[in-house]
């Protein structure tokens, strides 16, 4: 007979709000699929309370943990350290232990990446991204280390879209440009990849779009869409109605979620798996 165990491996999230985070319901889709003994717990934790979370997730043996708005850049001063591109991004979603330390990883960026590899690979494209935000930050420093050869930042306020252009040349290989959005932006013919970091779209405001050319959209061009709720954004729709490849917002969520999930158990699960729970919520 088996030696029976009731001590499940704890994992979760700390975000404020919380109840809409739909991370939860994959996550432990994987871990079911997988016969893991792991849970995930959604936790709504205030700013005023982030250090006293982390401390009790380290005191209860968590594994780790995931960090959404608005404690992506707070949560940093009660870690133990960072790995590289989080150190570069200066933005943690994935809190991985490692012995006794609780070290801060960014994988927004790298299940972007992971997700777009499946369509095309980055190295050598030129890329468009809207957004100069949490997510513009941690997609484009990944692109650069993925080896995008240029980046033009679209963004509306000068300051945030400067602060990442001067990151990526600083801190990364490629060559990046801000172009200031404040007015219809037509995309360069050059384009290999576009993509909507900003939070335009989202629900409840599925309506809202891009101030963007669609028809300077052409086949040779791959377009994202960050965005997961809706799935089939308005410009998604568009990109495929001109015969673009599309990569929409579930993609960068499920692999963002494998790549937690390898961190913290060593396992790779199954995408599919993750993707149909998310389906099966927003019904795409
Ligand atoms: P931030 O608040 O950090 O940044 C928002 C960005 O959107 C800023 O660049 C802002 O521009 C721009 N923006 C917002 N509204 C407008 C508008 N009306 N016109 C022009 N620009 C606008 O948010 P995040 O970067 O953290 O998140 C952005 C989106 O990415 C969210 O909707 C989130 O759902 C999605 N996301 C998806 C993930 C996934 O796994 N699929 C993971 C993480 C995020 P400005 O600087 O001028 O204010």
């Amino acid at each position: 007979m088996m030696e029976p165990n009731f001590l499940s491996t704890l994992t979760g999230s700390f975000a404020m709000p919380a109840a809409e985070n739909p991370t939860v319901a994959m996550v432990e889709a994987a871990y079911r699929h997988h016969g893991l003994d792991w849970r995930y717990i959604n936790c709504e934790v205030a700013p005023q309370f982030l250090g006293d979370a982390v401390r009790g997730a380290k005191a209860m043996g968590w594994a780790g943990f995931n960090c959404s708005t608005p404690h992506k850049v707070a949560v940093i001063e009660h870690l133990d350290g960072l790995g590289p591109s989080a150190e570069i991004i200066g933005a943690v979603n994935t809190i991985v232990r490692r012995g006794d330390a609780f070290i801060g990883e960014n994988t927004d960026g790298k299940g972007f990446v992971q997700a777009m590899r499946e369509l095309v690979d980055p190295r050598g494209k030129s890329v468009m991204i809207f957004g100069a935000g949490g997510a513009a930050r941690a997609v484009s420093v990944e692109l650069a280390l993925a080896g995008a050869s240029h980046i033009t930042v679209v963004n509306r306020s000068r300051d945030t879209g400067q602060t990442l252009v001067d990151l990526l040349n600083g801190k990364t290989p490629t060559s990046a440009e801000l172009r200031l959005w404040n007015g219809t932006v037509a995309v360069p013919r050059d384009t290999d990849m576009l993509i909507n970091a900003t939070s335009i779209g989202l629900y409840p405001n599925v309506d809202q779009r891009l101030d963007l050319d669609l028809d300077s959209l052409h086949p040779g061009m791959v377009v994202a869409d960050g965005i997961h709720n809706p799935p089939r954004t308005h410009l998604i729709r568009s990109a495929e109605a001109r015969g673009c490849r599309v990569l929409d917002g579930l993609g960068m969520l499920v692999n963002q979620g494998v790549i937690g999930i390898k961190y913290w158990t060593g396992i790779d699960v199954d995408a599919s798996v993750m993707r149909r729970a998310l389906e099966s919520i927003f019904h795409a």
